[in-house]
């Protein structure tokens, strides 16, 4: 029979293994892979999240995190959140992510995203990896000398460059997937439009509301930067702080995520907030139930700024614009059917997307379980990469 008495520094060591594999029980996570190369420096981790749909595509991210659980903690998390971003625009994929522990500024070395391109490659096509935070295409371009798995390289190298346009296209069709629910009526044409930021997505995304006729309010930081996109497009400068309070149809927060906060909640003047930045509500249960109270239709982040993902996944099929467009225009029916099954319902709509994304996922899982002679993985991943041979 086994002892009893347990050491003290046993239990609280066993109590930690337990947090860990309680986080990835709790939120379904299938694996992580810890990667370590001391020699180059190389501290990473891999988390997939679910394969049901397909492999887990998710870009890198490089950090400087505090400690390890940080990074943990935030690899699970985003991987968690490509799995709902995949589901709900209708992608084959599943959701992964990784996090590379390290100084972007200081740390990147030819070596060390070599060695993380080999674990990449050690998972046979389960993840396949993207830029994120801290990566540049580079980079990207090393990993690629190890392994076929990964999206996000330069045109030059058959890959699909700049995602911002076909973010940006995704982000307009899904401002007007909210104007016909609104207003009965999906033109933004004379629509008073507020958007946060003037940067990639920003740029492209004023474009086509000006052609369209909207009347645009444009904030950032930088006051050469938005005073340069305000000149082209003919939009009116405003006052960072000043933006939140704007009397307008449409706020497009296209900056940093967290906007809708305990802060700013009560100064929003306006119908619908739809954009391209992420993690928009600092508290998705609260902000997301506070908008709705409000009667402010809020497109969930994740669902309307999709593009970026359906242009690198796009990659995986030998890339065309034309045809990540095409997939991208998508966002305008699916935005749509969430803010449907919102109203049916009664329910905040990123409750709405997680409800159907999953849905997705289930019934896409269902199916699995029939017997085919196709394996699923090894078949679509050679399928997907057919033209990269
Ligand atoms: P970017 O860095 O090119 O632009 C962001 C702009 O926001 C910058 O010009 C910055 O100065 C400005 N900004 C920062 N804080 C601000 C503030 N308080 N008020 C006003 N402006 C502020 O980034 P991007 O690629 O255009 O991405 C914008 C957002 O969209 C980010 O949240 C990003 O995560 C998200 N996103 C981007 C893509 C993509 O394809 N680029 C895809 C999906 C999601």
């Amino acid at each position: 029979m086994q002892s009893t008495t347990v050491d003290k520094s046993t239990a609280k060591k066993k109590d930690s293994d337990f947090k860990l594999f309680s986080q990835l029980q709790t939120y379904e996570h299938e694996q992580i892979v810890i990667c370590s190369e001391p020699s180059v420096g190389l501290k990473a981790i891999i988390a997939i999240h679910n394969t049901t749909l397909g492999p887990a595509l998710g870009g890198t991210r490089m950090w400087p995190y505090n400690n390890e659980e940080e990074a943990i903690r935030d690899v699970l998390r985003l991987s968690r959140g490509m799995t709902y971003k995949a589901a709900i625009s209708g992608l084959n994929l599943g959701g992964g992510k990784a996090v590379i522990i390290g100084d972007p500024r200081t740390d990147k070395t030819e070596e060390l995203f070599r060695a993380f391109g080999r674990f990449v490659d050690s998972l046979g096509g389960r993840y396949i990896t993207a830029e994120d935070v801290g990566i540049d295409v580079q980079d990207m371009e090393w990993v690629n000398s190890e392994t076929k798995y990964v999206t996000g390289i330069p045109k030059s190298l058959g890959g699909s460059g700049d995602p911002s346009p076909v973010t940006a296209y995704g982000v307009y069709m899904g401002i007007k997937a909210c104007c016909k629910k609104a207003y009965d009526n999906d033109s933004v044409n004379g629509r008073k439009i507020a958007v946060q930021g003037a940067g990639h997505v920003s740029s492209y995304l004023c474009k086509l509301l000006a052609e369209e006729g909207a009347e645009l309010y444009i904030s950032d930081i930088y006051e050469d930067k938005v005073e340069e996109l305000a000149d082209e497009v003919n939009a009116t400068v405003v006052d960072p702080d000043s933006i939140y309070g704007l009397d307008v149809d449409i706020f497009s927060p296209c900056a940093l995520g967290g906007i809708v906060n305990d802060d700013t909640i009560d100064h929003f003047n306006c119908d619908i907030i739809a954009g391209g930045a992420n993690n928009v509500l600092d508290r998705e249960d609260k902000h997301g139930q506070e908008l709705m109270d409000r009667g402010i239709i809020y497109a969930p982040d994740y669902v309307i700024n999709a593009g970026g993902l359906i242009n690198v996944a796009s990659e995986l099929e030998g890339y065309n614009p034309e045809r990540a467009h095409q997939k991208a225009s998508k966002i305008y029916d699916t935005i749509l059917d969430i803010l449907n099954y919102s109203e049916e319902n009664d329910t905040p709509t990123f409750v709405s997307s997680n409800i159907l994304a999953e849905k997705r996922i289930n019934n896409v899982g269902r199916i699995h379980r029939i017997y085919s002679s196709k394996s699923e993985f090894s078949g679509h991943v050679g399928e997907m990469y057919r033209g990269k041979q």
